[in-house]
């Protein structure tokens, strides 16, 4: 290796780097995996970016783009050569009234900065959002608690500038056919539309496999959209120009609740009809299986929030709620003040890392059912059938999440050092998403599947969608040198003759 990293250094204006600790740093993300990379490199700029691809794809050496390594799942992290942009390109290009031209590695919350200060903002608010960037959120189409009212990251990517494994440098836009992959990406899309509409999850948020059901709505061709959600397994973003709204002028948050889970998820289609914009339930810390046992006696906190630019609609949307949620719930609290309801804000956003502190030597709260999407009129029935396997199998948990969205983030403690537990785990995985998948639902709302969930993706589509995510991969890396082993196996593409 030190061989490779000498010749890179040879004509990379970045940073190559070999040595022991940055590849243990990179080794990791925040799931249960380690890979430890055999070289990571700062690519000063794009040119950069198109000599080292270049350099790599004539000899067959598989490159892995890194952001800030907050996935959850191991979607970062590779034996290959790890692209690390938060470094150079990280540099917001331009704002615009209604767009932002950035780079991928742009931290959130520093985009989040600067739209504020003109009155603007960018929806998907991860709660890495201080830490993670842009690349990593088109990547694994992340999204957060106004994912409700405004979609995920998918929904405001107008346009990506890209580099392919070859060093090809490329640019996919909004009906843009000029681009080296578009017009057979349209017509693979194109020639399957029936299936595709047909076969994907009924979701509002999806970051389960390629989103190819984005790429054709309504006669609008929008191929760079096949990269939300890619995991860096198509091409290296090398920019991206993203949506921008205004910032509503009100906010209010209403704070519910309810004796527990159940009662907190039937009440989901009443929120629903007075049109908040986030609808969040916070965790109790860690359900005991031992309390939960017949009926709950955790009592569980829902945030609500609406937003409008006529205070009197705000208003309106909360006295309705009131009203219609009083009687269901133990107690109300509302806060209108900006003050109050970024306070409350921040308490949720925190929910994850003090999560992680409940871990207790190997026995840890553990992701791999931790994202799933149902209808949000089948929640309370999930949410049964999720404890009674908890209960079940004497697990403790948590449960947390998007409400509104039926994104339930939920984790039991186990031990992974344990066979007989890791064996549990998977067969509750077997278990979760086989009911998630028959009620139309997703295995992945906005974290993506990494290494974690990869042999779960052609469960949610079936083979013949699977088939065509082999195919894409094969027209935009056909040597599958970008991120190995993320989205499709390996041994699925060599099957087919790669
Ligand atoms: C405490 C905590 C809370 C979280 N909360 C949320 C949440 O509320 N909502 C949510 O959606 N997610 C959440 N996440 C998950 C994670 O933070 C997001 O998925 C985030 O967007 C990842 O960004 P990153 O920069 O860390 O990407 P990384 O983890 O570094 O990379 C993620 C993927 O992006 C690819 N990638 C990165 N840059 C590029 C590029 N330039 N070109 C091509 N591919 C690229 C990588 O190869 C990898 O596949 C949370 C994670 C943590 C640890």
């Amino acid at each position: 290796m030190a061989e490779l990293a000498d010749a890179l250094r040879g004509f990379v204006k970045g940073e190559v780097f070999n040595d022991e600790w940055t590849r243990k740093i990179n080794s990791i993300d925040a799931s249960h995996y380690a890979l430890t990379p055999s070289i990571v490199i700062d690519p000063a700029d794009e040119n950069d970016l198109q000599a080292i691809s270049s350099y790599c794809y004539n000899r067959g050496l598989p490159i892995t783009a890194r952001g800030a390594g907050t996935g959850l799942l191991g979607q970062s992290l590779t034996e290959g050569i790890v692209i690390d942009f938060t470094k150079h390109m990280n540099k917001i290009l331009q704002i615009e009234n209604d767009y932002v031209i950035l780079q991928p590695g742009v931290v959130k919350g520093v985009l989040d900065k600067e739209l504020r200060k003109r009155g603007k903002f960018l929806p998907p608010d991860p709660a890495s959002s201080n830490y993670c960037t842009l690349g990593g959120m088109i990547a694994n189409n992340s999204s957060g608690p106004h994912g409700l009212a405004y979609g995920s990251i998918i929904n405001f990517l107008k346009g990506v500038n890209v580099v392919y494994s070859d060093g090809t440098v490329d640019s996919l836009g909004e009906n843009d056919y000029g681009s080296r992959y578009a017009r057979h990406l349209i017509d693979l899309v194109s020639d399957n539309i029936s299936l595709i509409q047909n076969g994907y999850p009924l979701v509002n948020k999806n970051s389960c496999g390629y989103r190819l059901d984005a790429v054709i709505n309504h006669n609008n061709y929008s191929p760079q959209k096949v990269f939300a959600a890619s995991e860096g397994t198509l091409g290296l973003v090398t920019s991206a120009s993203i949506k921008i709204l205004d910032i509503p002028s009100h906010r209010s948050l209403i704070i519910l609740v309810f004796e527990d889970l159940i009662a907190a998820t039937s009440s989901v289609p009443r929120l629903l009809k007075c049109h908040p914009v986030a609808i969040e339930l916070l965790d109790s810390s860690l359900y005991s299986s031992e309390s939960g046992r017949g009926s709950s006696h955790n009592e569980c906190v829902v945030f609500v929030e609406f937003a409008a630019d006529r205070l009197r609609e705000v208003e309106t949307r909360l006295s309705k709620c009131k009203e219609n949620l009083a009687s269901s719930c133990r107690h109300v609290e509302t806060a209108n003040d900006q003050m109050s309801v970024d306070k409350a804000w921040a308490a949720r956003k925190g929910q994850l890392n003090n999560i992680m502190k409940l871990t207790v030597g190997s026995r840890r709260p553990v992701g791999l059912i931790e994202d799933t999407v149902v209808n949000t009129n089948f929640l309370p029935e999930y949410v049964r059938f999720l404890l009674n396997l908890y209960h079940a199998n004497y697990l403790n948990y948590v449960i947390y999440g998007h409400l509104g969205d039926g994104n339930l983030h939920t984790r039991p403690m186990m031990d992974l050092e344990s066979p007989s537990e890791l064996e549990l785990l998977q067969s509750l995985a077997d278990r979760v998403f086989a009911k998630v998948i028959q009620q139309r639902g997703t295995i992945s709302g906005e974290h993506g599947d990494g290494l974690a969930r990869l042999d779960f993706i052609p469960k949610v589509y079936g083979s013949p969608i699977f088939s065509l995510f082999k195919k894409v991969k094969r027209l935009f890396d056909p040597a599958c040198l970008l991120n190995p082993g993320k989205k499709i196996p390996v041994s699925a593409l060599m099957n087919d003759g790669i």
